[in-house]
Order: C-alpha cells, then sequence, then structure tokens
C-alpha cells in the first residue's frame, strides 16, 4: 500500500469540530487507497498552559517530569482523532510514542530520534487498520523515560515517520496556506511560495520561522523527504500548499528569497575584558555548560591604559534567547568570581530582535548586505549586531522596530513579486 504521513498542528487540532475536519481530509486520502500515519500536536494553547503549570510548580524542574507533563497534551489529541476516524468507519487505532516505540535520547526538552522501529504499526496495517495516529512531540528515552523534541517537534515527529516508512509524502497540516517570503502575520505582502530549496527553508527555520521545526526540515534534506506545507482550513489537492524540495527542481530564483524573525532575543557585552589567548574560550566555555544557546559574537578591540603601561581590551558582545539571560549572567559572574575571567561590567540589552534574510542566490550575488543595510538606514532603524553566512545576513535591532525592519527589507528585496 502506498503510504502517506500527514501531521495536523494545533489549530488544526483546537477543539472538536476542528477534529472532524483534519479527519475528513484522512478519510479523503484512505478513500484514495493509502494507508495514513497521522501525526497530532496539542490542541493549541495547550503546550503552553502544561509549561506553565510546571513552571509555577517548580521553576527549577526535573527535566524529565517537564516531560511528562508537557508531552500529555498530543496524548489527548490522538485519542480523540482516533476515536473521531472510527466514527467516520476508518479503522484507526492512536499510538503513544513509548508503543510504537519511538526511541529517542535522554536529552530532555530536547531530545533527538535514535530509532523508529516499524514493526508494531506495520503489523496493525497488516490486521486491517488503515491509520495509525501517532502523538507527535514525544518519545521514550532509553532509561525509559518519556522525552520531548523541543517546542514545534511534532513537524520533525512527522518527518522522522516519513523517512522510516518511506512515505510518498509527508503533509504538513497548519493555519497558513503555505510557507511565504515571510510571515504573512507580519506583512500582507507577504507571498506565498510554490516551492522552497531545504537549504532556504532550513536557515528560514533556524532563524525563527516557526511555520516548521529546523530539524524537520533537516530530517526531510537528509532522507530526501517530499515535505510539503498547506492549510487544513481549506480544501486542497496535490497541486496545494509549499513543496519543500531540492534546490534544482525551483525554476524562480531571486538573490533574496525570504525574510525571518525572531523576537525573543537579547544581547549581552563582557565590558573591558583583557584581550589575550584563550579569553573567548574562558568566557564562552562556561555558557556553554551552563546551557545557553550562544547566536551572534562581536568583539571589539580597543586599547586601555593602566597608569602609564598600554594594554589591549576588548568588548566581547554575544546575544541569546532572551530567556537565557538570568542564565548566562550566572555562568558569568560565577566564571569571574573564581578567576578564570575578568570584566569590568556586565550589560545585558534585553529588548532586541533579529532579523535576517535567507537565499542561496547570495552565494552569487554581491550586495545582498549594501541592500539590506541600505533600506534599514533609510527606516531609521539602528543595527546593533551583524552576522552572515553564505545565505543568510542577520541582524540585531531593538525590537520595537522589527515589523517595520521585516516590511522594510520585503520592499527592499521586492519580494512581493516572483521576478
Ligand atoms: P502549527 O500549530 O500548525 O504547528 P505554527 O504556529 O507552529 O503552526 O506555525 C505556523 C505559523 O508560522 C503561521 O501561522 C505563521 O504565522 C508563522 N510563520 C512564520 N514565518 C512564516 C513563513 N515564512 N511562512 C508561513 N508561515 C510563517
Ligand atoms: N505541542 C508542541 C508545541 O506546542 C509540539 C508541536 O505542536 O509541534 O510545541
Ligand atoms: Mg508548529
Amino acid at each position: 500500500m502506498p503510504l502517506l504521513v500527514m501531521k495536523f498542528g494545533g489549530t488544526s487540532v483546537a477543539d472538536l469540530a476542528r477534529i472532524q475536519n483534519a479527519a475528513q481530509k484522512v478519510k479523503r486520502e484512505v478513500e484514495r487507497g493509502y494507508d495514513v500515519i497521522v501525526i497530532v500536536s496539542a490542541m493549541s494553547g495547550k503546550t503552553n498552559e502544561l509549561v506553565g503549570w510546571v513552571e509555577q510548580t517548580s521553576p527549577l524542574f526535573d527535566a524529565r517530569e517537564y516531560d511528562a507533563v508537557v508531552s500529555s497534551g498530543e496524548n489527548v489529541t490522538a485519542g480523540l482523532m482516533a476515536l473521531t476516524l472510527q466514527e467516520m468507519d476508518v479503522p484507526a487505532r492512536s499510538w503513544q510514542g513509548w508503543q510504537v516505540p519511538i526511541q529517542t535520547t535522554s536529552a530532555h526538552s530536547a531530545a533527538r530520534f535514535l530509532s523508529i522501529p516499524r514493526e508494531n504499526i506495520d503489523a496493525k496495517f497488516a490486521e486491517g487498520f488503515k491509520v495509525a495516529v501517532v502523538a507527535g512531540f514525544q518519545g521514550v528515552s532509553p532509561e525509559g523515560r518519556i522525552t520531548t523534541l523541543g517546542r514545534g517537534g511534532s513537524d520533525t515527529t512527522a518527518v522522522a515517520f516519513a523517512a522510516a516508512f518511506s512515505a510518498e509524502r509527508c503533509d504538513i497540516y497548519t493555519d497558513v496556506d503555505g510557507v511565504y517570503t515571510t510571515d504573512p502575520r507580519i506583512t500582507a505582502k507577504a507571498r506565498k511560495l510554490d516551492k522552497i530549496a531545504y537549504e532556504e527553508m532550513l536557515e528560514l527555520a533556524s532563524l525563527g520561522a516557526k511555520v516548521l521545526q529546523t530539524r524537520s526540515v533537516e530530517l526531510a534534506m537528509r532522507y530526501n523527504v517530499r515535505l510539503r506545507v498547506l492549510s487544513s482550513f481549506e480544501d486542497t489537492d496535490e497541486t496545494s500548499g509549499t513543496l519543500v524540495c531540492d534546490e534544482d527542481d525551483i525554476m524562480e530564483s531571486k538573490v533574496v528569497s525570504g525574510v525571518a524573525y525572531s523576537r525573543d532575543e537579547a544581547k549581552m557585552t563582557l565590558v573591558t575584558v583583557e584581550d589575550r589567548p584563550g579569553v573567548a574560550a574562558a568566557i564562552f566555555g562556561p555558557l556553554a555548560e551552563a546551557g545557553v544557546n550562544v547566536d551572534m559574537i562581536v568583539q571589539n578591540i580597543s586599547e586601555k591604559d593602566l597608569g602609564g603601561r598600554t594594554v589591549n581590551v576588548t568588548d566581547m558582545t554575544f546575544s541569546c534567547p532572551v530567556n537565557q539571560v538570568a542564565r548566562a549572567r550566572k555562568a558569568l559572574e560565577d566564571a569571574k568570581a573564581a578567576g578564570a575571567i575578568m570584566y569590568d561590567d556586565l550589560v545585558s540589552d534585553t529588548d532586541v530582535a533579529k532579523v535576517s534574510v535567507v537565499g542561496i542566490g547570495m552565494r552569487s550575488h554581491a550586495g545582498v548586505a549594501a541592500t539590506m543595510f541600505k533600506a534599514l538606514a533609510a527606516d531609521g532603524v539602528n543595527i546593533k549586531v551583524i552576522a552572515t553566512s553564505e545565505i543568510k545576513i542577520s541582524v540585531l535591532i531593538d525590537r520595537k522596530y522589527m515589523e517595520l525592519a521585516v516590511q522594510a527589507l520585503h520592499d527592499a528585496f521586492a519580494l512581493e513579486t516572483a521576478n
């Protein structure tokens, strides 16, 4: 039997009527002759509520219990989806991660897949079940504890199942009808893309476009999964949505293909650090050990007069998620107290956002940075930190200018039109 993976995100299973609507889409594919693996998220808002309960109960929570709690939202929707399908005379059953069993690492709240054995689900298809409804976002560790894959992880569950079961396609049903040139909630000029290259989608996702979890795109790229994003609220067919595919399969090639943003960033600066070999290691080592995800880094070397003797000093600036500032501060203050690093001051700016432009065309075109900086300057947006790679340029700016910057860049690179 040909097999499809269909994933429904939180807003697509937000209540019983929406679960019905999603189940209708599944039934249609079964009638077309497919076996279907359905991956479900928790009802929208549920995971946030569960995270809130954990944080209220225990601020420095045990990550294993965090996972036990926050994974539970998906158990509810998996069962409800299976029941809804049964009511429609579609033979279906639900699977929690451990029942498959979806084996993951024991990195709680950020676990990675180790393996997805097919036997149990294949046996049920062989018995005549047409649909396996699998709870997204969760798995089981080698120690037998429930794990979760990080926020947005159901996308990754879907792609991993598509790879493990050699699915014809992995369809991600969500509340927008595809991948756009930027978040359509930020500008009405955002344009839906028919196709996007894996690498561009990977950059957009990792720079904040939450339409797909970064890891899901990585897996799709590695295992060559035909990955599609489409609307759960519209009638759809084989041509709907956006296909994430190889660069070679794309005709359109703009230099910049999308703008991404990440709202909750922070910038921290260690003021007047002695400039000597090993100083970066002494700073970023403790941060890594404390689990701080450092993103951009800049260092400004200058000279300082120490009573007649001139020494080289540096200001070291880095960015990290805003909710990790307290942890970063503690790690750096502890390192200072232990004599491992010396600095005069530690300044944090928690009102910044990151805006990025992405495009594989940048590999062969100069001038993208200049266009970007000019567009931001024209709107009076000050750039605090810059980072570039082969196919992206990111800037850190004041958060209050984030929407404005996204719109300005979307205009500057003429993303509203296809050519
Ligand atoms: P789900 O609950 O279905 O997983 P998410 O909320 O995780 O849905 O992701 C869908 C959202 O991603 C959209 O509602 C949209 O606001 C946002 N988004 C951000 N960037 C983009 C983009 N470039 N294209 C489409 N959607 C985007
Ligand atoms: N429910 C989880 C979350 O909100 C996983 C997902 O929806 O993909 O992050
Ligand atoms: Mg999502």
